[in-house]
């Protein structure tokens, strides 16, 4: 916190805290894994850029280069016991002066770390998750920047996934203002139809995804045809596979939509996107070694 490794208990703030009110906050979502040579952790770099980006569209000064974010990440995990772990960094308008200015407030940083297993459960990986379109729309990027990952925007994805959870659902999916297949509350979304793999693109208003720049690598790197396309609701549902991709949720298949089983034939495709991504996350393939920073405990 603020430049200093705490213990859990310590790690506390004033319930003042500026952030905490008006929704100033900006954070990532990274992963360490476990390889053959010890802890890493994944797309480090690419993390603590968007980490910086997020800050800088909300005029948030961190006071901290990408070098000394990237070390203070891989300290935070080498100081925890654990092998694989969740990393969470965040900067939020601190303690000091209320009222929605947050150009008054000092910037707190804290990075925390926990083991979590797939955000969507066992499922994710195996017959697949079961998944609802919200009746939330996502938010618009003329309202909000999409792009920065910031607390604020994840009230959006509270509400979609309590409407999801209470549904009997594991997860939503968002429309966007034009009512096309935006992306997931904390993922991002892929379909695959007669072969061809598609997202939709960054102007449908999501967050880019880590994960999903990964998979579009692999779909690149094992040949399988792809596209950035917008989905309609009706296209999702009469897709072959469909599958939510991030960081905390991984890859993980989609099995229902609406009470609409996605495909017949198996899910060929995301089946080998997940191999791939288990592979490179876990330092099982030299090719993506590039993509591991190691942690050395
Ligand atoms: N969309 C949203 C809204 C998210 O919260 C996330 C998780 N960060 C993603 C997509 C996927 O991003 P990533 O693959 O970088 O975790």
């Amino acid at each position: 916190m603020d430049g200093k490794l705490v213990p859990w208990d310590d790690a506390k703030i004033h319930v003042l805290t500026h952030g905490l009110h008006y929704g100033m906050a900006v954070f990532e979502g990274i992963r360490a894994f476990s390889t053959p040579d010890g802890t890493a952790i994944f797309r480090l770099e690419e993390h603590i850029e968007r980490f910086l980006n997020s800050a800088k569209i909300y005029r948030m000064d961190l006071g901290y280069s990408a070098r000394e974010l990237s070390r203070a990440c891989v300290d935070t995990v080498r100081n925890n016991p654990a092998k694989e772990c969740y990393i969470r960094p965040l900067a939020f308008t601190g303690y000091g002066e209320m009222g929605l200015n947050p150009l008054t407030s000092k910037i707190s940083i804290a990075i925390a770390t926990w083991e979590w297993p797939a955000y969507l459960g066992s499922d994710s990986t195996g017959k697949g998750v079961r998944a609802c379109v919200s009746s939330w729309v996502r938010i618009d990027s003329r309202a909000m920047p999409v792009q920065a990952k910031s607390a604020a925007n994840y009230a959006n994805s509270a509400l979609a996934k309590m409407e999801a959870l209470s549904g009997g659902y594991d997860e939503a999916i968002f429309l966007n203002t034009q009512g096309v297949g935006a992306e997931g509350p904390g993922e991002n979304i892929f379909r695959v139809k007669d072969g061809v793999l598609s997202t939709p693109p960054a102007s449908s208003g999501i967050l880019r995804g880590i994960t999903r720049d990964t998979v579009i690598q692999f779909a690149s790197d094992l040949h399988i045809r792809f596209f950035r396309n917008d989905a309609t609701k009706e296209e999702l549902y009469t897709s072959d596979e469909v599958f939510f991709s991030g960081t905390a949720a991984g890859i993980a298949k989609v099995r229902e939509i609406d009470g609409r089983r996605i495909g017949y034939d198996g899910t060929p495709i995301t089946d080998k996107l997940i191999k791939l991504y288990d592979e490179a996350t876990h330092g099982r393939s030299k090719r993506y070694s590039k993509w591991l920073t190691p942690v050395s405990k």
